[in-house]
């Protein structure tokens, strides 16, 4: 049976997604917990977002770079046979057909603009299984600007063919020793690390997490996906707009720059988790990396670490904005198992010819299940955005398979 409990009525657009937040917040999620340093810093960023975000100048050259570069706008391809067999329609915007294979490249390109809008003339990031590293080397390299990334020893040993991609753009790789020597001390060395380099360097953070202005500012940046997408529909369906707007969750990104898109219209928005990293779905308050948001932890309040076999979804928290979005019911969070989502992938590939990442399989799991349980009503119409593509994973799922 359908939890119908679980839905509320979308409540008014007002605001919603839409301006930057006051005072940084999200309902009470949010925030710039960070050293003095980095607040200075953090209000830098934040005036020289709205400054160029506000002006034609900064937004024509990034939709430049986006088109000629990263190869937007992707398209919006429905799924025949899969909607066939599941009874719904569905529509995949193809964020896995951009340069580099993800979405990541939206928002590293616009923040390295901003850099050098800003006079900066390197970058650090942190990343985990270095996806957001890459993008942001690749960004790196094609407007000047020196990268330093910061990656936990253990993600080095495991993903040696995006290190070596990293150095091949000319970026210098920084291996981090400490905690659990992954994504987690990564970020917390990247911002350690960005204290004593604020003048030079720009923190391009991979998520809508962090301190204020990175949450709203990461959004703004993902906004062309739900933008594109939500032109697309109006020309694709007779309604206009989808029934349903469903993306995978880790930090919260690609989600967040779809539901953007849709967040004044009836569309029933729909985050999907990693089981093993469920921030949204089963997170409790707390503070990380200069946010006020959720995430797991333990009966001390220690963060705990995420696991799944997607590394994208790996992040044991989830933006502050989702966190509000979840309170208001304006977006329902759900989980899948790395078993559905692998299956998901198959499924995806041999009925369209696609073989997606690991996280989009994800939000493509929870379709194959919703259609089945009745949660998606048959007939409904269903955009989905496909985060990414597979070849990163061949390794894994060829170990799996
Ligand atoms: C990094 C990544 C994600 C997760 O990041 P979000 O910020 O939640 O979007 C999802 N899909 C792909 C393909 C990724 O590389």
């Amino acid at each position: 049976m359908r939890d119908v409990s679980l839905w509320r009525e979308p409540v008014p657009p007002d605001g919603l997604m839409g301006e930057p937040p006051a005072r940084g917040r999200f309902g009470e999620y949010g925030g710039r917990y960070a050293p003095e340093s980095l607040v200075e810093a953090c209000r830098e960023v934040d005036e020289a977002f709205r400054e160029a975000w506000a002006d034609p100048g900064f937004r024509g050259a990034l939709a430049r770079l986006l088109a000629v570069h990263a190869g937007r706008p992707t398209p919006l391809t429905p799924a025949l046979r899969l909607s066939e067999e599941l009874g719904v329609r569905l529509y995949l915007k193809r964020e896995d057909l951009t340069h580099t294979g993800s979405h990541k490249i939206n928002n590293v390109l616009g923040q390295a603009l901003l850099a050098t809008r800003m006079g900066r003339r390197r970058l650090i990031a942190e990343t985990g299984a270095g996806q957001h590293g890459v993008a942001t080397a690749t960004a790196a390299a094609l407007l000047g600007l020196e990268a330093t990334v910061f990656m936990g020893e253990r993600d080095i040993e495991r993903q040696s063919l995006n290190v070596f991609r990293m150095r091949m753009l000319g970026a210098e790789v920084v291996p981090v020793t400490t905690g659990s020597r992954t994504l987690k001390d990564a970020t917390s060395e990247a911002m350690r690390h960005w204290v004593g380099a604020t003048g030079d360097s720009h923190y391009c953070i991979g998520s809508v997490v962090g301190p204020d202005p990175y949450p709203w500012m990461v959004r703004e940046l993902q906004r062309v996906i739900g933008d594109e997408a939500r032109a697309q529909c109006a020309a694709e369906l007779r309604t206009g707009v989808p029934d349903h707007v469903v993306a995978c969750v880790g930090g919260g990104s690609n989600a967040a720059g779809t539901f953007a898109g849709f967040a004044g219209t009836p569309a029933r928005l729909v985050g999907v988790e990693a089981e093993g990293g469920a921030g949204a779905a089963r997170g409790r308050l707390g503070v990380l990396h200069g946010c006020r948001s959720l995430f797991l932890q333990d009966g001390d309040g220690q963060i705990t670490q995420a696991h799944s076999v997607a590394a994208g979804l790996d992040y044991p928290g989830v933006g502050p904005e989702h966190a509000h979005l979840r309170d208001l019911g304006r977006a329902r969070y759900v989980t899948v198992t790395d078993d559905e989502a692998v299956r998901a992938a198959v499924r995806l590939a041999r009925t369209e010819g696609i073989v997606p990442a690991l996280e989009s399989a994800h939000a493509l799991a929870w379709v194959i299940r919703a259609a089945g349980d009745g949660d998606l009503p048959a007939g409904s119409t269903v955009l989905m955005t496909l985060s990414g593509r597979g070849d990163k994973d061949v390794s894994t799922l060829k170990e799996l398979l």
